[in-house]
């Protein structure tokens, strides 16, 4: 299927390399309709993990999913004003159903706040009925006219958590745990470094109050908005009525939340942690954790090496640590570690008639190349060593992504050359802000990029400075960066 030639190296063009990735990894292929895509069993797997990371701890913290329909009557997205603003360029519509023009165009889901609010206004009486807590995992659809696998999709995956509450002070509690639930996933499952932070208003979701993200920074420095917390008032609870009785039997409306987090994330992982030889995946995430070389020429070291291959792969499986033979027949070792390297398997296997003599086996990291990252390692207690490299791996992973992040973050007070040049050259400007529209239309024109985001994690928590647009007091420095 994929071909032996390795990908385009990262440091040579980035894009190429992306898109070499996504397929010879075997992640995603082209579909027939522009701008979606297939997504082939090994990306599927690495969305597999980002769910169940993702889904135990919606479980931890109390909510239970639930599945709503794809088909919206597109009366319910002009309920809401700003959100039909915000999202008419972007929808699908279906005007015909069975042969005949349907009498209301059904709208299909770009996400799912007003079928849901039209739920909730259903269930939900009394303030004892709250608050409801809900995510659904399914698709959605956004015709973009710009695309790139996981990316930028017509067609995404994700989740999209739906609660309502009955105070404001609730439902913003709500919307931060979420974004807590989102980092944590990001950092400690998928060794990605993430700045939780709140948009601007220009920059948040259509329809809300205010919009959370965790924000991520790529390996070419771009930033990728990768998960978002919205409060969204009591927006949605009045263009569709979600009210309740409170104590005093008053009736009031919900305070209500929605966050989602998508595919996009699995193009996160691949282009913060992937290198000019390909994909490099974080152990917690990866669908093999380890994959097992056989190396043999003879008939008769094929059996002894076997008899080894198969007991390292049972002691490990036993272990829970996720382990892949490549026996595959007609092809050299050599092909074999470079097809490895390149899908970004953390641990390589060898093992070979010398090892069996010496009761080892040969272990080589994917996030140390070369000989630095290559070991011996007895056979005996093979379980315990590999998990505790894994372990090692993960970190080190988390640590190489946030130093490369770190150096390319830059306070910039009142100079708006200097800090234009900071964008340019794809660094991200931590800078003072007022937030106006204005402001961040004139930084998007002069330099093309808009704010990230106000970090909740302030440099100077208390002061004021000039913003870097207009010079009028700013309260909050937000990072500003080119982005995906
Ligand atoms: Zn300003």
């Amino acid at each position: 299927m994929s071909s032996n030639k390795g990908v385009t190296p990262r440091s040579e063009d980035y894009n190429r390399w992306y898109t070499d990735v996504v397929q010879k990894a075997e992640l995603a292929d082209y579909a027939p309709v522009r701008g979606c895509m297939i997504i082939l069993p090994y990306g599927y797997e690495l969305w597999e993990a980002v769910k169940s990371g993702l889904d135990r701890r919606f479980k931890e913290t109390g909510h239970r999913n639930a599945y709503f329909p794809l088909f919206i009557p597109e009366s319910f997205l002009k309920k809401e004003a700003e959100h039909v603003e915000g999202f008419s360029p972007e929808l699908a519509v279906v005007t015909i159903g069975g042969g005949k023009e349907l009498e209301e165009p059904l709208v299909v889901r770009p996400t799912s706040e007003t079928i849901i609010g039209w739920a909730y206004a259903k269930w939900i009486q009394s303030y004892r009925d709250l608050p409801v807590l809900i995510n659904q995992w399914a698709n959605v659809v956004r015709w973009e006219m710009r695309t790139k696998p996981f990316l930028r999709t017509m067609e995404f995956l994700w989740n999209e958590g739906h609660t309502a509450h009955a105070t404001y002070d609730e439902a913003e509690e709500e919307t931060l745990r979420m974004l807590d639930v989102y980092a944590d996933f990001a950092i400690n499952d998928a060794a990605i470094p993430v700045i939780k932070g709140r948009k601007s208003q220009s920059e948040k979701f259509a329809g809300a109050m205010h919009s959370y993200t965790i924000e991520a920074m790529m390996g070419d420095k771009r930033a990728l908005q990768s998960g978002t917390s919205h409060n969204l008032g009591q927006n949605f609870a009045r263009a569709f009525d979600i009210k309740f009785l409170d104590e005093d039997n008053e009736l009031q409306y919900c305070w209500t939340t929605s966050w989602g987090l998508s595919t996009r994330f699995v193009g996160a992982m691949i282009m913060v942690h992937g290198d000019d030889k390909g994909l490099r995946l974080p152990p917690k995430m990866a669908p093999y954790q380890v994959v097992i070389v056989p190396i043999f020429k003879r008939e008769d070291e094929k059996a002894r090496v076997m008899e080894t291959v198969q007991r390292m792969q049972a002691a490990l499986k036993d272990a829970g640590i996720r382990v892949h033979v490549d026996d595959r027949e007609g092809q050299t070792p050599g092909f074999k570690f470079n097809d490895w390297e390149m899908r970004g398997v953390p641990l390589r296997m060898e093992i070979g008639p010398k090892d069996v003599e010496k009761q080892s086996v040969a272990l080589a990291r994917r996030d140390i190349p070369g000989k630095a990252g290559k070991q011996f390692v007895p056979q005996t207690n093979i379980a315990e060593t590999v998990g505790s490299l894994l372990d090692e791996i993960q970190a080190n992973m988390l640590q190489q992504a946030t130093e490369f992040r770190d150096a390319n973050l830059f306070e910039v007070v009142g100079d708006y050359q200097k800090f234009g040049e900071i964008v340019k050259d794809g660094g991200w400007a931590l800078t003072w802000f007022c937030g106006d529209a204005a402001c961040e239309q004139k930084i998007k024109e002069d330099y093309q990029c808009v704010s990230r985001c106000f970090p909740l994690d302030q440099p100077h928590p208390g002061e004021h400075g000039p913003c870097i647009a207009c010079g009028g007091q700013a309260d909050e420095m937000a990072y500003f960066a080119r982005a995906y």
